[in-house]
């Protein structure tokens, strides 16, 4: 198995994994050991973790306006849900709250997906009130 290259710029090393399960089961990052250990801001290294959460636009269908006090609150997310695709294009950065909002609208799995993350990135930001898809999808309960 070929795993991708770190997704911070001018890094080129391969992606940290660690076994996660008895069978062999990696888990994959989406950075190097040598920057998860906190080399991602050595010279001729961009860090690609942006330091807000990029869904303020709106691209899952609300915005977040969350106050990021510590990186911690921060994580990295493969927009289509695939891992293994760790291009700068793929990953975005994502507060906790819409992490969670994320996995549960598009599932971590690729064949449990109702809509593609593109349709919402495209779509004009309306109220979380009176999103169809959101409502659609159980977020919103209509009154
Ligand atoms: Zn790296
Ligand atoms: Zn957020």
């Amino acid at each position: 198995m070929t795993f991708p290259i770190c997704i911070n710029d001018g890094c080129g090393g391969k992606v940290h994994t660690r076994k996660i399960n008895k069978n062999g089961t990696r888990d994959i990052r989406t950075e190097c050991y040598q920057c998860h250990k906190g080399g991602r801001n050595r010279p001729g290294v961009k860090p690609h973790k942006k330091t807000f959460c990029e869904n303020n636009d709106g691209r899952l269908g609300f915005k977040c306006d969350a106050t990021i006090i510590n990186e911690c609150q921060l994580e990295m997310d493969h927009i289509d849900g695939d891992r293994f695709n760790n291009v700068p294009e793929n990953v975005q950065t994502l507060c906790r709250n819409c992490h969670a909002i994320k996995t549960k609208m598009f599932g971590d799995c690729k064949n449990n997906r109702e809509i593609t993350p593109i349709e919402v990135i495209n779509e004009t930001y309306i109220s979380p009130l009176e999103n169809p898809k959101l409502i659609e999808l159980g977020f919103i309960v209509e009154v």
